[in-house]
């Protein structure tokens, strides 16, 4: 039986431990109050008011281990703070979710044909060009239902399924982001989270090598970092 998490005093702690980051000042906590909620979306969300920071936390949190309760700590209260989110807690929250056997949109399968791109075509090819030797069995692809504009593809390891934003079906998107993206959804297939120095390493060396191995990483992800932004701030790219 493992120890379940104290999520007052871990989010009493985050909010300290962050606090210090933070190059405005932060307000005081007097007390935390928590609900837990079985909302169908798994979402959770935080709100400070008058030095009482209250909270409302999907119930599947209430069994997480200690890694992924410190990355959903830390992710809620960054966004309080106006602070950074560190892709790596989202992942981990998200993976934890995944992990559930609550899972929103369960039995839903999406289709991989978009206006644009067909995702089918998009893995044959990435799967020919890089992963010819390796498993990739019952490893499915869809475009995912939701507008995701940060998080552009996410990987399910319990329904083999790689989902890809829908944002990205668009004509000013070049194909080479797509083939990133699917490839670096891929290697989540084929190298699982490591646990390491007791914390989940989601991209680990080995994932962070095979990554580079696509031809087009570097042109891909200056793309992303520098006119995707730029579309999504324009508006090209739907609102989500
Ligand atoms: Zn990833």
């Amino acid at each position: 039986m493992k120890d379940a998490v104290d999520w007052n005093t871990l989010l009493y702690e985050t909010w300290i431990s962050l606090s210090k980051f933070s190059e405005k000042s932060v307000p005081e906590i007097k007390r935390v109050e928590l609900k837990f909620y079985p909302y169908r979306n798994g979402s959770s969300s935080l709100l400070w008011k008058k030095g009482i920071l209250s909270g409302k936390i999907h119930e599947s949190f209430l069994a997480a281990d200690r890694t992924t309760a410190e990355s959903l700590a830390k992710l809620l209260i960054s966004r309080i703070l106006g602070r950074a989110e560190n892709s790596d807690w989202k992942e981990s929250v998200q993976n934890y979710l995944n992990r559930q056997s609550y899972k929103p949109h369960r039995t839903k399968i999406y289709s991989p044909l978009g206006k644009h791109y067909d995702l089918e075509r998009v893995f044959s090819r990435i799967r020919c060009l890089y992963f010819e030797r390796d498993d990739l069995e019952g490893v499915r692809i869809e475009w995912s239902p939701r507008m995701g504009k940060r998080r552009l593809g996410t990987y399910d390891r319990e329904t083999k399924t790689v989902r890809i934003s829908p944002v990205l079906d668009h004509p000013g998107v070049p194909e080479f982001v797509i083939d990133h993206i699917v490839h670096h959804e891929i290697l989540h297939h084929l190298y699982p989270v490591l646990r390491w120095k007791n914390r989940n390493v989601i991209h680990g060396p080995e994932f962070k090598k095979k990554e580079r191995e696509f031809e087009r990483f570097r042109e891909a992800n200056r793309w992303l970092k520098t006119v995707y932004p730029k579309m999504a701030a324009l508006s090209l790219i739907p609102k989500s």
